[in-house]
C-alpha cells in the first residue's frame, strides 16, 4: 500500500511556454520541491504528439518518440529532447522525488497515411445508435512513423487496430465513424450511451496485436526512463480489464510497485467505486467528486453547506486509493473540463487536501506557480500549506464538520515530529470561531494563525480545547508558538 503521507505535485498546466526547455527547467526545481515536502511529481506526457513542439501531450502520435526523431515538425517535444527528459527524471529521483509519468493509451492522432474502408456513422449524443448505411470513407489510420524508421519497434498501426475516428477525408466531413465490423468496447463509461470513443483514432484494445504492442512499449518505456509510476489518462474510455492486465504485466515484469493513479472523470462516486472494483483496487483514482464539492462550494456565494464538503467523495469512502486535488490542467479556464475552483476558496480546499489524514494530495502547478496565460498569480499561501503538511499535519484527527458555514478539524501531532499538531478552521460565509479539541498536552500553550489572516493568540484550556477564530470566507491554520 502506498504511503499517502507524501505529497504529489502536477508540475505543468495547459499553457506552459512553448520553448522546449521544460525538462531542463524541472531539473533546476527538483531540490526546491523536495525541500518543500514534495515526494512525487506528475510530469506531462513525454512523447511526440500531432502538434509537434506545440503539443501539450494528449494528441499522441508516436509513443517511442520522446523528443528524439524529426517528426511532426521538430525533434524535441514541447518540453524538450529525450536526453533532457531522462536527465530530469534522474535529477528528480536524486532529490528523493518519485516520478509519475502521464500515459495516454486511448487514442492516436496525426496518422501518416489515409486508408479507404467501410464505416458507418454513429450519433454523437448516443454512440450506440448507428445512422444511415455503410459508406466508404477515407480515414487517417495508417501510422508508419517514417521519421523513426523502425527503431525500438517496427509495429505499424492500420485501421484494424482502431475502432472509430471522427473525420472522413473523402467528403471532408466531421462525424463519428465506427470502422468496418468494429464494435465499441462494453466495459467503459456509459455517458453518450457508450464512451469508448473520445477523440482521434480510437485504439481497439480487443485487438491482440495492440495489446502485445502496448505491453512491449510499456516495458521499453520503464526500462529506459526508470519512472516510478503512472498517471493514467482517460480511463473511462478504455476497457477496464485491459488496464488492469497491462499494469499487472508491467508490475510483474519489472518487479516494481509501479504506483498508478487514474483519471476517471466522473463526479458520481458510485461510478468511481465501480471502476476501483473492476480493476481489483490496483489503481488509485483522482477524487473527482471532491473536486466538484470544492467547485460548487466556491461558486455558491456562501450557500453551500460546509458540513457536507466531504460527503460522497472517494477520500471518505476509500481514503487509501484517493488522490485528492483542487484543480488540474483540464479544469483550468479554457480547458475541456473547465470547473475552476474560485480563488477565495483555494486555501480552504488546499487545507482540506494537505492537512487531513486521509488521501494522497496532488498540488496543481497553476496554483503553485500561477498561470501566466490567465494572469493568475501563484497562490499566496501554497508554500506555507505545503510546509504545514510536511511539519505539522500528524497525529490523531478530530473533526468538526457540524455547521453550515464554519467547520474545522484538528490534528494532535505526534512524538516523531517536534511541535507538530494544528487546528484548521474555515468559513464560506460569516466571520466566527470554533471551539475544538486539540489535546491536553497543549494545555496552557499559545496558538497563532500560520496563514497570517488573524492577529490574535489562542490559549488552549486545561481540557485541551481552544476557541479558534476565522475571517469571513477564509481559512486559518492555528499552530503552537
Ligand atoms: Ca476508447
Amino acid at each position: 500500500m502506498k504511503d499517502i503521507n507524501g505529497m504529489m505535485i502536477q508540475y505543468f498546466e495547459w499553457y506552459m511556454e512553448t520553448n522546449c526547455k521544460y525538462w531542463s527547467y524541472v531539473c533546476g526545481q527538483a531540490e526546491d520541491l523536495a525541500k518543500k515536502g514534495v515526494t512525487s511529481i506528475w510530469l506531462p506526457p513525454a512523447y511526440k504528439g500531432i502538434g509537434g513542439k506545440y503539443e501539450v501531450g494528449y494528441g499522441v502520435y508516436d509513443m517511442y518518440d520522446l523528443g528524439e526523431f524529426d517528426q511532426k515538425g521538430s525533434i524535441p517535444t514541447k518540453y524538450g529532447t529525450k536526453d533532457e527528459y531522462l536527465e530530469a527524471i534522474v535529477k528528480l529521483k536524486q532529490a528523493g522525488i518519485e516520478v509519475y509519468t502521464d500515459i495516454v493509451l486511448n487514442h492516436k492522432m496525426g496518422a501518416d497515411e489515409l486508408q479507404t474502408i467501410k464505416a458507418h456513422k454513429c450519433r454523437w449524443d448516443d454512440h450506440n445508435v448507428v445512422e444511415g448505411e455503410d459508406e466508404t470513407v477515407e480515414v487517417w489510420t495508417k501510422f508508419t512513423f517514417p521519421g523513426r524508421n523502425g527503431k525500438y519497434s517496427d509495429f505499424k498501426y492500420n485501421w484494424t487496430h482502431f475502432s472509430g475516428i471522427d473525420y472522413n477525408s473523402r467528403t471532408d466531413e466531421n462525424a463519428l465513424y465506427k470502422l468496418k465490423d468494429k464494435s465499441w468496447q462494453l466495459d467503459v463509461d456509459k455517458e453518450f450511451g457508450n464512451f469508448d470513443y473520445l477523440m482521434g483514432a480510437d485504439v481497439d484494445f480487443e485487438n491482440e496485436d495492440v495489446v502485445n504492442e502496448c505491453k512491449r512499449w510499456g516495458k521499453w518505456y520503464l526500462e529506459l526512463t526508470n519512472a516510478d509510476g503512472f498517471r493514467l489518462d482517460g480511463l473511462k474510455h478504455i476497457e477496464s480489464y485491459f488496464m488492469k492486465d497491462w499494469l499487472q504485466y508491467l508490475r510483474d515484469e519489472t518487479g516494481k510497485e509501479l504506483y498508478a493513479v487514474g483519471e476517471y472523470w466522473n463526479g458520481d462516486l458510485g461510478e468511481i467505486e465501480r471502476y476501483l472494483s473492476e480493476t481489483d483496487y490496483k489503481i488509485s483514482l483522482f477524487d473527482v467528486p471532491l473536486h466538484f464539492n470544492f467547485y460548487n462550494a466556491s461558486n455558491s456565494n456562501g450557500e453551500y453547506n460546509m458540513a457536507e464538503i466531504l460527503d460522497n467523495t472517494l477520500v471518505k469512502s476509500n481514503p487509501n486509493l484517493a488522490v485528492t486535488f483542487v484543480d488540474n490542467h483540464d479544469t483550468q479556464p479554457g480547458q475541456a473540463l473547465e470547473s475552476w475552483v474560485q480563488g477565495w476558496f483555494k486555501e480552504i480546499a488546499y487545507s482540506i487536501i494537505l492537512l487531513r489524514k486521509e488521501g494522497y494530495p496532488c498540488i496543481f502547478y497553476g496554483d503553485y506557480n500561477g498561470i501566466k496565460h490567465d494572469k493568475f498569480d501563484k497562490m499566496e499561501n501554497i508554500d506555507t500549506l505545503m510546509i504545514l503538511r510536511r511539519d505539522k499535519a500528524y497525529g490523531e484527527q478530530h473533526d468538526y464538520f457540524d455547521d453550515f458555514s464554519i467547520v474545522g478539524f484538528t490534528r494532535e501531532g505526534d512524538e516523531e515530529h517536534l511541535k507538530s499538531g494544528l487546528a484548521v478552521v474555515m468559513s464560506n460565509r460569516e466571520e466566527g470561531s470554533k471551539s475544538m479539541y486539540i489535546g491536553e498536552k497543549f494545555a496552557g500553550k499559545i496558538f497563532i494563525d500560520s496563514l497570517g489572516h488573524r492577529e490574535e493568540e489562542v490559549l488552549i484550556d486545561d481540557n485541551g480545547y481552544g476557541v479558534f477564530p476565522v475571517n469571513s470566507g477564509s481559512c486559518s491554520v492555528w499552530v503552537c508558538m
